[in-house]
């Protein structure tokens, strides 16, 4: 990191608890790479004191943004002036821009952090079938962003089958040509399943999907950074699959979030 003066940007994440965010190290290796005069710090918020700190947070003229993260992603939305396009109809963002005159924009990088992150490993999407476990944030970004990269279906299954409804009739909504089914937990017949629910965190958790099903031909994506190798992904190992880990998509979204908050070397 260059050394911090007057001049540096400042950013900073939201987040609660804060401990375990990792976006700090990697955005300020990032400056540092490319020679930015910036510098992103922890803040930690309660949810209901997110409103007040954002007031106050916009005031500050050498501001350049803020990364957002649970459990704020949903209610930044009804406190930023502007939103994008695929922030509004999944109803979170990720990110926040602020203005030069203290406006802050959100936006929603998740889904395309995902769609990079593959690319990044050799992975195209477009006309593939995909299949997606979850209809949480993650999930919902993913989502958007799958259909976005031009799959040629998307079948979404959620343990609150009422989630992937609602996920289906927004990104229907958003992209009506799209063709999009409501799943099962079993993957099989489709070319690219993704894990994004919170199952693989914790040891003991169920299984995302019925892992019995998977097929030698698919590639199996998990969003899930620790542990990275979950038992998803040892399943999909054994049973011949390819596999994507949860951390380029982590990587790429701090690369999007930088051109986003219109960070360049300086
Ligand atoms: P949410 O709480 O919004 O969603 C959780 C999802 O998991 C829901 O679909 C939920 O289903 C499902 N789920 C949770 N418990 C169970 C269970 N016992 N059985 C079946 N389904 C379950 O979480 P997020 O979407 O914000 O986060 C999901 C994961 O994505 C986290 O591990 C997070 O760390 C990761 N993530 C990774 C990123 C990266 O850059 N790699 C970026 C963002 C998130 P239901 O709707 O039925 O409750």
């Amino acid at each position: 990191m260059k050394e911090i003066t007057g001049a540096t940007k400042l950013f900073g994440i939201l987040a609660d608890p804060i401990h375990h965010v990792k976006t700090p190290q990697r955005m300020n290796e990032h400056f540092a790479r490319i020679g930015y005069d910036g510098v992103l710090v922890p803040l930690h918020v309660r949810a209901d004191e997110l409103a007040s700190t954002l007031a106050g947070l916009r005031n500050l003229r050498n501001l350049g943004g803020l990364i957002v993260t649970v459990p704020h992603k949903t209610a930044v939305m009804d406190l930023c002036d502007e939103a994008s396009d695929v922030a509004r109809k999944i109803g979170a963002a990720n990110v926040l821009r602020r203005e030069p005159d203290g406006r802050l924009t959100a936006h929603m990088l998740d889904g395309e952090g995902f769609v990079r992150g593959l690319r990044s490993t050799g992975n195209e999407l477009a006309g593939k079938t995909a299949y997606l476990a979850g209809a949480g944030g993650a999930a919902n970004a993913i989502g958007f962003a799958l259909v976005q990269a031009g799959v040629a279906s998307l079948t979404i299954a959620n343990r609150t089958a009422a989630k992937a409804e609602d996920l289906k009739a927004r990104i229907l909504d958003l992209f009506p040509q799209a063709r999009i089914h409501i799943g099962t937990p079993d993957p099989s017949g489709h070319e690219v399943v993704v894990n994004a629910t919170s199952l693989g965190m914790k040891e003991g958790d169920p299984l995302p999907m019925d892992v019995s099903r998977l097929e030698a031909t698919q590639l199996v994506c998990e969003v899930i950074m620790q542990p990275e190798n979950t038992a998803l992904l040892q399943a999909a190992r054994q049973r011949g699959c390819k596999v994507q880990y949860g951390a380029p998509m982590l990587a790429c979204q701090i690369e999007l979030m930088a051109e986003f908050l219109g960070v360049g070397a300086k």
